[in-house]
């Protein structure tokens, strides 16, 4: 199965994804991820990449849609969930140009929709395991112990984007280039709307009823 999951920032689009992977055995092609490991490795794309994601602006288009088109071809046959692109409508009509030359297109198309509120909550109590990449909230999902990583004991990190000035800029950068990218689907296929506003374990309910009944 290959799937788009669309939402913005802090819709819990990673913790889907992770669900999702596990149920359906899929990859999960994360540009923000491929993006941080790179950085991490210390990488040119990963050098060039930086100043973008340290200030909540979009890397260039040409940049990710090179990384993200490898990824895809790359991935086994089980299929993929893409979170995180495409983030602008040139990404998205690259994707569609890329999928076309080769021999399979996208199954499904979810849009999980979040308030702004809960956005700006949610992605500032973010704290994550710079080891292992576990996901935490200082309040709707905390660790067992404050501020250490259940699963290796690291600890844990607020990525340099979470703070609240910079989720301003990343709420506008979506609402300026990437929600266009919802309306282009929507033009050419049905796109599944889910309500993410809840806690994790509601929104996964919602969002299975969907998948099960289209993987079916
Ligand atoms: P994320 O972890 O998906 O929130 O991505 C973190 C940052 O990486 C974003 O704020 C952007 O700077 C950059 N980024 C991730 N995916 C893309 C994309 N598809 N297009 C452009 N920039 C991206």
């Amino acid at each position: 199965m290959r799937v788009v999951l669309l939402g913005a920032p802090g819709a819990g689009k990673g913790t889907h994804c992770r669900r999702i992977v596990s149920q359906y055995d899929v990859l999960h092609l994360s540009s923000g991820d491929i993006l941080r490991r790179e950085r991490a490795e210390g990488t040119d794309l990963g050098k060039q990449a930086q100043s973008y994601m340290d200030s909540g602006t979009l890397v260039p288009d040409g940049l990710i849609v090179e990384m993200m088109s490898k990824a895809v071809k790359a991935a086994p046959g089980a299929g993929y969930v893409l979170d995180g692109f495409p983030r602008t409508v040139n990404q998205a009509e690259a994707l569609d140009q890329s999928l076309a030359d080769g021999e399979s297109g996208i199954d499904v198309v979810i849009n999980l929709q979040v308030d702004d509120d809960v956005v700006v909550e949610r992605i500032t109590g973010r704290r994550s395991c710079p080891k292992c990449g576990a996901v935490y909230h200082v309040k709707n999902m905390p660790p067992k112990q404050e501020g250490i990583c259940d699963h290796d004991r690291a600890e844990l990190v607020q990525r340099p984007d979470d703070t609240a000035d910079v989720v301003k800029n990343r709420l506008a950068t979506y609402y300026e280039q990437t929600k266009p990218v919802v309306d282009y689907y929507k033009a050419k296929r049905t796109v599944h709307d889910v309500d993410a506003n809840g806690d994790a374990d509601a929104v996964a309910a919602l969002l299975f009823e969907k998948l099960d009944a289209l993987s079916n």
